[in-house]
């Protein structure tokens, strides 16, 4: 076919582009440039609505950083690093070398790397620290014979993401108190590992964990996953000792979704490269992060550090203040203002009712938040429903006050 017929037939498999197109640029231009200026219509008059072609439902997020809802969106000059990304070839290795260096430089690390996601980032991060760089011991996971293959984690600190471990061949062992820990340790220790949101529950705390990794020479990795705000973490984890620090790339740092960082030790991220892509034959092959990703989650995270977090906060507040006051407005409905104070770290709203009063339960309140127009996704459970706005567009605020205040007069 020739590229001309090619151009046509592709710009009449489209939708919308024979009306908003008219003749000009198809007789303006070869084929070939007219096919180049659709493969990525991303904003103008050519874009196409994608999403209402696929008949998916688009939302408010009032709920948060979730993956079941995409995360985060990326702002424009994410995005158009990822274009940008896409218009040229780079060696992947060269690629992920200098925007390593250019991150670790950022948040004052001895080194990073983009990974895919925060769990990537643990799966490639243990990698790493059990097998060195020793390059047969790459090709041997999750086969762990003759490696190292402990983890030990705190009871409350195994939650299900520790999966991002075993996914190397190694074990978790579960321990509770310091003195178990260290009744733990034996020759097949490989790492411990801490997870920063259930901080509160774990009996040992940061100083103290790092401490005895040091004390015993067993490297420890701290996930920070839903961890910025506030933004100081970026740099708290690895300044305080932890070899290794995971933060997802896709949630406050508004990155891509499947981006996460991987900062630390240089010689463990040189050690967790060799599993990644371009290596084939290893266990992180598939954990492959494009060019086009790792530029977004360098802008994202430049972005992100650049911010006035302070005014960011004070609208958050706002926000949430607003749609407490219009819930509260409401004949037996209460609010209460919180802040978790590890992981989603952001004023967060809970709207509680006496169902007496108030006849809906609070699964059906969400229920009609979600099924009206504009849909509204928030979060919660028996006995509440949750609100954050940190992942709202500037404005969606007031939507979300007046539809959860329709709601529950009309309950
Ligand atoms: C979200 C999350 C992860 C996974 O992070 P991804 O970036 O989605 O891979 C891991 N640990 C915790 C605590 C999380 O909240």
């Amino acid at each position: 076919m020739s590229s001309r017929r090619k151009a046509l037939k592709t710009l009449s498999a489209l939708p919308l582009v024979g009306g908003l197109m008219g003749p000009s640029l198809l007789s303006a231009n070869t084929g070939e440039s007219a096919v180049s200026k659709l493969a990525c219509p991303v904003s103008g008059p050519l874009a196409r609505d994608f999403f209402k072609e696929l008949g998916i439902r688009t939302f408010i997020n009032a709920a948060g950083t979730y993956t079941s809802m995409t995360g985060s969106l990326m702002q424009k000059e994410v995005t158009d690093a990822i274009n940008y990304g896409a218009t040229e070839y780079v060696n992947l290795d060269e690629l992920h070398d200098k925007v390593g260096e250019r991150i670790a430089e950022l948040l004052e690390c001895e080194y990073a790397t983009v990974s895919s996601g925060c769990f990537g980032a643990m799966t490639i991060g243990l990698a790493g620290i059990m097998c060195g760089m020793d390059t047969k011991k790459v090709a041997q996971l999750p086969d762990t014979t003759g490696i190292k293959s402990e983890v030990i984690v705190q009871e409350a600190h195994a939650i299900g993401y520790t999966h991002a471990l075993i996914n190397t061949g190694a074990k978790i062992v579960s321990v509770k108190t310091t003195k178990d820990l260290e009744k733990a340790i034996n020759k097949n220790t490989a790492m411990l590992w801490y997870l920063n949101a259930n901080t509160e529950m774990g009996d040992i705390k940061w100083e103290e964990f790092v401490a005895l990794g040091k004390k015993h020479n067993i490297p420890t990795f701290i996930d920070c996953a839903a961890d910025v705000p506030p933004v100081e973490n970026l740099f708290k984890y690895t300044k305080m000792g932890f070899d290794l620090v995971a933060f997802s790339g896709g949630k406050g740092i508004r990155g891509p979704q499947s981006a996460g960082l991987l900062l630390g030790k240089r010689k463990y991220i040189e050690a967790a490269r060799l599993h990644t892509p371009p290596r084939g034959t290893t266990i992180a092959r598939g954990m492959k992060v494009n060019k086009e990703e790792v530029l977004g989650m360098l802008v994202a995270l430049e972005m992100y550090l650049g911010k006035d977090h302070d005014k960011e906060w004070e609208l958050w507040e706002n926000q949430i203040k607003l749609i407490s006051d219009s819930a509260k407005s409401v004949k037996g409905v209460e609010t209460e203002i919180h802040v978790p104070p590890y992981a989603n770290h952001v004023p967060s709203l809970k709207i509680r009712w006496d169902e007496s009063v108030v006849k809906i339960s609070k699964d059906d309140m969400r229920k009609e938040l979600r099924n009206g127009h504009p849909s509204i996704e928030t979060v919660g459970g028996k006995e509440e429903v949750g609100i954050t706005t940190w992942m709202m567009e500037p404005g969606q605020e007031r939507i979300v006050a007046s539809r959860v205040k329709e709601v529950l007069e009309n309950a």
